[in-house]
């Protein structure tokens, strides 16, 4: 007995048998099918990209597609890791904070992702040590097989359940052969085992050496990498091979031999100028028809296409990456920050401008200011000079914070296009009070906790918590904007929803006074006196916001502030 049989007779079944795997109620085995992706030979290849964009053309085929990332570590989610070591921490409408990846899921399938769709290690874990707190195991040895596996595939299931998916698009996270992502690939193995093999099938993105000696590519690495797969027991169907330049047909050629999957399914996928060509390699390669028939999806594909819920996605990708990639005017915008050294601490960011950039026919380049050595209005000036826009990212710490402050204060007198992102944000409430109200010991108490004027300080309900430890105000929260304000003409709405991640605010007994002094608050949340929103009349773009649009920003949708901060960059004069 195996597949959808074997799951129908353990639902419910007794405990006495070593079959033990959790299926949540109202689970049909075959109803959903599941496309693991894994990497091998080494990790950061865009695993990420390739599962998004492939999830992205079955989608537009009209099937319902929910997308999962696994990580390997033993955080519980991503909220405390350093952005500096694992690239950004992206925040989901829920408040789930996440790996980066999980943007790109949201940016490639245009959707909300939520709690349902993430799971780390640590997760797997708190939640099997507490089963086993609360008897749930029913005296068994608590093992990493079956528990921890049932762990997995059953939070697979009840996404399976809660998201009617057509398909589950799985990301293991790492590569194959690391101790931390083992146990999510036996899962997967489970998984195929126990739903049959025509509902599971296995996607490895590899990558193809071109020792710079040699001038040659070289496929040996990428058939270990895949032999260490098939030793876990698990037949890739698809193998994706990443190269910094196209893969050639006889790599190609080893490849299928080596792994017995037939050579159109080795697919060559050399680095591009934009991600967002991905969707149309893939589709030119065939990936999507194949999985469409590997899963047996034909069917459900056809009855999509008769409702007309088809959409021509790869002519959208084509023309997207076209004019991300096309010869475009260059803008120079400054970006200050701690993690400079690292674009993926910034990789929202760069995505929505990039997505701004390309309906204005400009190209964005970044010019990283390392705010420690700025000093003051002098060193600011230096740094900034022959920009066309200034960014101040969101942070934590006091690192560089005068260098920040000054460099608002820049934007600010010199009238260069400015959006300040969350602790730019209240950077530039500290700069204004400072500078225009005539508070000069105004400061946010995360720096000075004995500052004069208290004019960033944490927010009540924060207070409440201080201790605990791990804590913001995160996720998604509306705003309501002020009509009449440069936010409302370009919203063109008085309600928004926006992504917060942030323990400190404008303090509320400052507002009158810095309002009275010409800033304006043009976003407030609608039932406390939180400022979100601020902007400086008169100044060619002067916005902070405290929330991070950059989170929200799609291609198809490029954040209404990005896009009109990208344009006034474009008609800065005199740059
Ligand atoms: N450190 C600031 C706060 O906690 C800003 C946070 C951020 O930029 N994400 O409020």
């Amino acid at each position: 007995m195996a597949g959808p049989e074997l799951l129908a007779s353990l639902a419910g079944a007794s405990q006495d048998h070593e079959f033990y795997t959790p299926i949540p109620q109202g689970y049909t085995p075959g109803r959903t099918k599941y496309l693991v992706v894994t990497g091998s030979v080494i990790s950061g290849l865009g695993k990420g990209i390739f599962a998004s964009s492939l999830g992205s053309l079955l989608q537009a085929r009209g099937l319902v597609v929910a997308p999962v990332k696994f990580d390997g570590y033993l955080n519980q989610d991503a909220g405390t890791l350093n952005p500096y070591r694992h690239g950004e921490v992206f925040v989901l409408d829920d408040g789930t904070e996440c790996d980066m990846d999980l943007g790109s899921y949201e940016r490639f399938l245009d959707r909300d992702l939520s709690a349902l769709n993430y799971l780390t290690g640590g997760r797997v874990f708190a939640q099997v040590l507490q089963r086993e707190r609360h008897g749930d195991y029913l005296g068994r040895d608590v093992q990493f097989i079956p528990h921890v596996t049932g762990e997995i595939k059953s939070f697979l299931r009840k996404l399976a359940i809660s998201s009617g998916a057509d398909l589950v698009v799985v990301e293991v996270g790492g590569t194959v052969g690391d101790i931390e992502n083992g146990y999510f690939l036996e899962a997967m193995r489970e998984l195929q085992y126990e739903e049959d093999g025509r509902n599971v099938m296995f996607a490895n993105v590899t990558y193809v050496l071109r020792p710079r000696a040699l001038g040659e590519q070289k496929s040996k690495a990428a058939q270990l990498g895949i032999r260490t797969l098939m030793a876990l027991g698990i037949q890739p169907a698809i193998i994706a091979c990443r190269a910094d330049e196209p893969v050639s047909e006889s790599v190609r050629e080893k490849i299928s031999i080596y792994s017995n999957v037939p050579v159109s399914r080795v697919v060559g996928l050399p680095d591009t100028e934009s991600i967002y060509r991905v969707p149309v390699i893939l589709h030119e390669a065939g990936l999507d028809e194949e999985t469409i028939d590997l899963l047996g999806l034909r069917d459900r594909i056809n009855a999509a296409a008769a409702r007309g819920k088809q959409n021509d996605l790869v002519a959208f990708w084509e023309d997207f990456a076209n004019r991300i990639t096309g010869p475009r005017r260059e803008l120079r915008v400054a970006i200050t920050g701690k993690y400079t050294e690292v674009r993926d601490s910034y990789a929202s960011i760069i995505n929505a401008l990039e997505h701004a950039g390309a309906g204005l026919g400009v190209r964005v380049s970044l010019r990283w200011v390392e705010t420690t050595e700025i000093g003051g209005p002098d060193g600011a000036a230096k740094a900034l000079e022959g920009v066309h826009g200034i960014i101040v990212p969101g942070g934590f710490g006091s690192r560089g914070i005068e260098g920040k402050i000054a460099c608002v204060g820049y934007a600010r007198t010199h009238k260069v296009p400015f959006l300040g992102l969350c602790l730019g944000f209240q950077v530039a409430v500290i700069e204004y009070a400072r500078n225009c109200c005539n508070l000069p010991g105004a400061h946010s108490t995360e720096f000075a906790l004995d500052a004069v004027h208290k004019v960033v300080d944490l927010l009540p309900e924060q207070k409440k918590l201080e201790g605990l430890g791990g804590n913001m105000r995160l996720g998604g929260r509306w705003v309501d904007i002020k009509p009449g304000t440069k936010a409302h003409e370009l919203y063109g709405r008085e309600r928004v929803r926006e992504r917060f991640r942030h323990r400190y605010e404008a303090n509320p007994e400052y507002i009158e006074l810095v309002e009275r002094a010409g800033l304006v608050f043009s976003g407030k949340a609608p039932d406390h006196p939180i400022m979100q929103i601020l902007e400086l009349p008169g100044h060619p773009f002067f916005v902070g916001t405290q929330f991070h649009p950059e989170l929200i920003s799609r291609p198809a949708r490029p954040h209404p502030l990005f896009h009109s901060f990208v344009r006034a960059c474009r008609d800065r004069e005199g740059a």
